[in-house]
C-alpha cells in the first residue's frame, strides 16, 4: 500500500541490527497487510557500523511505504525516536525494536486496545527473555518508577508501544528519557494503559546496553524526570520554601544564642562565650543555605520567565470551532 496519506506510522530505532532487519520488515509486512490501513514504516538509522544499512537501502528500493533516516553517528535510542516521530505522518505512530524481541503480531491488539479510548498503550513483557541480571535490574527501576512517579505501569521502558499522534508532538525528549514516555505522557494529561504481550529472545545480533551504566544513567534520568515534571512550573515552591525554612531555623538558633549573649552581658547568668560554641556555626550555615536556596528557587523562576514558551503550558484536547467567518449581528437577525 502506499501511503498518500498514512494513518499508521511504525517507527523503528536501530543500531547495528543486520540479522533482523529483513525478517522484521516481512512480519511487520504481513501484519500490517491484515490491519488493512495506509501505513508507513520509517526506520532510524542510529549510527550502525555493520551493514544495516545497506540492508536498509534495499529496503528502500523494494518497498514504497519503507523511509530511512540516517543518522550521522550514534546519537542513541531517544533521539531516534524523537527523529521517528517527527517524520512521521500517521495519526497512530508504532514503536518497535528491531531485533524482534517484541512480536510485530501482536500489534492489531495493541490498536484495539488504543481504540477503548487510551492515548498511549505501552507493551508489558510480563514474561521477559532477557538475561536474569536484565530482568532484575529491570524490575528494580520498574518498581522506582512507579513508586516515585504514581503511575501503575509493569513495565515502563519496553520498546514497543502505541501512540495517538498528540503524545508524541509535545514530548520533550533527551538524554534517555525514552524510559520515562509514559510518565512525560500521563504528566501532560493522556491516558495510559498497559497490554500484556508475548517477549522473545533477540533474533539476531546484542544488547546495546550494558548494565551498570544504564542503571547510573536511568537513576539521574528519573530523578531530572520527575523534578522536571513536578516543578518546572514553580522552582520557587521547591526551593523557596526550604529555603524559608532552613533561613528560619537559623535566626531562631542565632537568637537564642543573642539572648544568652545578654544574659552573660548583664552578668545575670553564668555562661560562656557564645562564638565558640558549635550551635552558633550551625545557626550561621542554616541561614546562609537558606538564602541559597531561595536563590536558586528564585534563578529557576528567571530561567522560566526567559524560555517562556505559551505552547508548553498546555495540551490541547480538542478544539471546537466553526469555519465560517462570523456573521454580523444585523445579517443573524
Ligand atoms: N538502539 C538504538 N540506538 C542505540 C541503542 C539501541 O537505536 O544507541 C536500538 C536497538 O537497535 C534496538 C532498540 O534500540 O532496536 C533496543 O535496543 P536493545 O535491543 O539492544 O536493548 P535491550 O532490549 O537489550 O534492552
Ligand atoms: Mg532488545
Amino acid at each position: 500500500m502506499v501511503p498518500s496519506s498514512p494513518t499508521l506510522s511504525v517507527v523503528i530505532p536501530l543500531l547495528n541490527e543486520e540479522g533482523n532487519l529483513e525478517r522484521l520488515h516481512q512480519k511487520l509486512t504481513e501484519t500490517l497487510a491484515l490491519v488493512g490501513q495506509p501505513y508507513e514504516i520509517i526506520f532510524i538509522n542510529d549510527g550502525s557500523t555493520d551493514s544495516s544499512s545497506e540492508i536498509l537501502e534495499s529496503l528502500f528500493e523494494r518497498d514504497p511505504v519503507v523511509q530511512v533516516i540516517h543518522f550521522q553517528q550514534n546519537f542513541g535510542k531517544t533521539a531516534a525516536l524523537t527523529a521517528g516521530f517527527r517524520h512521521s505522518q500517521g495519526e497512530i505512530i508504532i514503536t518497535l525494536d528491531a531485533d524482534l524481541q517484541d512480536d510485530p503480531a501482536e500489534i492489531p491488539a495493541m490498536l484495539a486496545k488504543l481504540h477503548e479510548g487510551y492515548d498511549l498503550v505501552a507493551a508489558w513483557r510480563y514474561q521477559r527473555q532477557d538475561t536474569v541480571d536484565k530482568t532484575l535490574s529491570s524490575r528494580v527501576f520498574n518498581w522506582a518508577a512507579t513508586t516515585f512517579s504514581g503511575i501503575k505501569l509493569h513495565d515502563f521502558n519496553c520498546g514497543f508501544k502505541v501512540y495517538r499522534r498528540a503524545v508524541t508532538e509535545q514530548m520533550p525528549l533527551y538524554s534517555d528519557f525514552h524510559r520515562y514516555i509514559p510518565v512525560l505522557a500521563a504528566n501532560q494529561g493522556f491516558r495510559i494503559t498497559e497490554l500484556p504481550v508475548q517477549h522473545h529472545p533477540r533474533y539476531s545480533g546484542i544488547s546495546k546496553y550494558g548494565n551498570f551504566g544504564r542503571a547510573v544513567r536511568g537513576t539521574f534520568d528519573l530523578i531530572t524526570v520527575l523534578f522536571l515534571m513536578k516543578y518546572l512550573k514553580h522552582p520557587l515552591r521547591l526551593f523557596g520554601a526550604g529555603g524559608l525554612m532552613m533561613f528560619g531555623l537559623g535566626v531562631i538558633i542565632e537568637l537564642y544564642l543573642t539572648g544568652l549573649w545578654m544574659l552573660r552581658a548583664l552578668a545575670l547568668a553564668e555562661i560562656g562565650p557564645i562564638g565558640t560554641r558549635p550551635l552558633f556555626t550551625v545557626g550561621v550555615l542554616a541561614m546562609i543555605l537558606g538564602i541559597q536556596l531561595f536563590s536558586i528557587g528564585l534563578l529557576g523562576e528567571m530561567l522560566r520567565y526567559f524560555t517562556y514558551r505559551p505552547e508548553q503550558e498546555y495540551v490541547i484536547q480538542e478544539i471546537l470551532k466553526h469555519n465560517e467567518p462570523l456573521r454580523k449581528s444585523a445579517e443573524t437577525s
